[in-house]
């Protein structure tokens, strides 16, 4: 469907123009004083970009700070080895965006420098359709309309799409009122601002409609039959249950430690062995309780169970048995790690060494 043909079926360009001026008032008073705002750069706005997909700001903020400060450039983000940006990534989840981030960087050294318009963003490895409008926009000054989770919300809502936002019909109507919305003189203001706009007053549970700025066009102002059930998705199956059992086997300050393989959950993570160690003559035991650790597609329950080891040289058999490596818990630190390690790690560390 079309802009115009869109418009002319549900509204007039009228309520797309007063919701658009409206919006850019409210923006220039209410933006937030994010860091890659403050001094802006293709490189900060495409981290930031990176950074925030399924992250939520604050997280992100020191995380930016510290690609920053590790990597002040693209070309020093493509020198530097996978290990450490995985490591300098560690706490922001779905390491697949640090991995293609690293690529792309490669990438765009490999061309001489970043893309000069949407299409070229689009092409590095990453960057999907919302990203690379949202870089062109803010970073180039292209007329797109960036659609992410927040825009789905204020677009559905506003416009009243009733179609599952991620169905085929669902997400052509988002992009139709998107586009029709989208102010062309300031492309990167106005999508940040209806981001803004889903973050700070058009939230999930409860939006804050008497302070919204676009309130006097929108189908579902004040009408919680409305806003409490758009957007609509397809219902999501079920995240599969995933029994995990990380065997912590240790001899004083030691642990065994295996990365994990290039592909699949956790790719070229460290973690714990999932094997029980077969010949040591103390008896496993659980470290700490049991955790529940919510991936995208599944949820995890998993036990630590902790075997300690009655000398180094065991240790050492066990890691080659497992193609594991023996390192302190310190050296262990340094590489990355998935969350659910990180999140019990001063425990599990205690539990070892008050077991040694
Ligand atoms: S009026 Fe309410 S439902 Fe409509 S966009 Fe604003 S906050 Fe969202």
């Amino acid at each position: 469907m079309s802009k115009g043909d869109f418009l002319q079926k549900n509204w007039c360009q009228t309520d797309a123009e007063r919701a658009r001026r409206s919006l850019a008032k409210w923006y220039d008073s209410h933006a937030r004083d994010l860091p890659w705002r403050l001094t802006p750069s293709l490189y900060g706005t495409w981290l930031s970009e990176i950074m925030l997909q399924q992250t939520r700001v604050d997280t992100g903020i020191p995380k930016w700070h510290l690609f920053q400060e590790l990597f002040p450039s693209v070309e020093d983000l493509a020198q530097a080895s996978e290990a450490e940006v995985m490591k300098a990534w560690e706490g922001l989840g779905y390491y697949r965006r640090a991995r293609l981030l690293h690529q792309a960087a490669k990438v765009v050294v490999s061309k001489g420098g970043f893309p000069e318009n949407r299409e070229g963003w689009l092409a590095l490895p990453g960057i999907g359709p919302y990203t690379s409008a949202a870089i062109a926009s803010i970073g180039l000054g292209e007329a797109v309309a960036a659609v992410d989770g927040n825009v789905q919300r204020v677009m559905s809502r506003w416009g009243g799409v009733t179609d599952p936002v991620d169905s085929k019909t669902g997400a052509q109507a988002i992009q139709g009122v998107a586009d029709a919305w989208l102010d062309a003189a300031r492309p990167g203001d106005h999508n940040q601002a209806v981001m803004e706009l889903g973050a700070l007053v058009c939230s999930p549970k409860q939006p804050r409609c008497a302070e919204c700025p676009v309130r006097f066009t929108c189908t579902s102002a004040d009408n919680p039959d409305m806003w409490s059930v758009l957007p609509r998705k397809t219902p999501k199956r079920k995240a599969a249950r995933w029994d995990l059992t990380w065997h912590v086997a240790h001899h004083g300050n030691q642990v065994v430690a295996i990365q994990r393989p290039d592909t699949g959950v956790w790719a070229t993570l460290w973690a714990f062995p999932e094997r029980a160690p077969s010949k040591s003559n103390t008896p496993s035991r659980p470290l700490i309780p049991d955790v529940v650790h919510a991936l995208t597609h599944k949820r995890i329950h998993a036990r630590m169970v902790g075997t300690a080891m009655t000398s180094t040289e065991e240790l050492h058999t066990w890691a080659q048995e497992v193609n594991g490596v023996v390192m302190t818990w310190e050296e262990c630190e340094a590489k990355a790690w998935p969350r659910l390690a990180t999140k019990v790690w001063s425990e599990l560390k205690a539990a070892c060494m008050a077991g040694n």
